[in-house]
This record gives structure tokens, C-alpha cells and sequence, in this order.
């Protein structure tokens, strides 16, 4: 993972951003996790130790951190926003079942992105690809 939770602080402060208890506690959970969690998933994990907060409270700072370069967000499908604090170059697996999203590396597509623009004369500023399917869990329990 590239950047500390320490490092994100320090570019939100450059954003002008206040840094409050529950953005750090948002910031730490999202760094912390590898499953691209959603605002409701983030809202229950946390809601124990921030009662007064709400999900709209989450999804706004989420929004927040987005804009700041802190923090992706992956708009796969219909379902809800999931947010990624991986900024490195690498690919989704999507399970079309439970929509959980896995990270995997592979060399940034390049090539493709190369012989588009020469076909059509665009000027590529980058590409989405994923891949969907079932995930370890569900294709198990689709056997049984
Ligand atoms: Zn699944
Ligand atoms: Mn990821």
C-alpha cells in the first residue's frame, strides 16, 4: 500500500481540510481494509465508537477524501460505491454474487490503450477493466 495513514493526513491538511476524530477513524479503516468497503459497511464498523454519526456523515467524507486524491472510488454496476485507499496501479475481480471485489496485479494494459489511439485518434487518458465472476466463497456454495 503506498501511502501512510500519516502521509494522507498531511496532504489533507495542504487540502485545507480539518481534520476531525472521525475522518481519521474513516482514513485508518479504509487503509486498514482490503475488502473496498461501502459507506453503510464503514458506517457499522464504526458507529460502535461514533455514535453521532450517520452514514451520510461517512459517504460525505468519503467524498471529501476523493477529492483530496486520497481515496478511489469504484463505481462497479448498480449496487453502491465501494472506496479503495489503494492508489497503486492494479485490477479488480468482481463476484457477481456478493459483489466482493478482490485486488490483483497485472502489468497496466498499455499496449491497448496504445493501438486504440492509434485506431481511432484519441488521445487515451486511461482505461477500465475488470473482471467478473464468482468468488472462492459463493463458488463453493453454489457446488453444494
Ligand atoms: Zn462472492
Ligand atoms: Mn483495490
Amino acid at each position: 500500500m503506498g501511502t501512510s495513514v500519516q502521509q494522507a493526513l498531511e496532504q489533507l491538511k495542504l487540502t485545507g481540510v480539518r481534520m476531525t476524530p472521525q475522518r481519521h477513524a474513516i482514513l485508518t479503516y479504509l487503509m486498514d481494509s482490503l475488502t473496498h468497503p461501502t459507506a453503510d459497511e464503514i458506517y457499522k464498523s464504526l458507529s460502535p465508537n461514533f455514535p453521532s454519526m450517520s452514514v451520510a456523515t461517512i459517504y460525505n467524507n468519503l467524498r471529501l477524501f476523493v477529492e483530496a486524491g486520497l481515496v478511489r472510488e469504484l463505481t462497479y454496476g448498480d449496487d453502491s460505491s465501494r472506496f479503495d485507499a489503494d492508489l497503486t496501479d492494479h485490477y479488480h475481480a468482481i463476484c457477481k454474487s456478493c459483489g466482493t471485489i478482490v485486488d490483483f496485479d497485472y502489468p497496466p494494459l498499455t499496449e491497448v490503450e496504445r493501438v486504440a489511439s492509434r485506431e481511432t485518434g484519441f488521445v487515451v487518458e486511461g482505461h477500465r477493466m475488470e473482471i467478473y465472476g464468482l468468488c472462492e466463497k459463493c463458488n463453493k456454495t453454489s457446488i453444494q
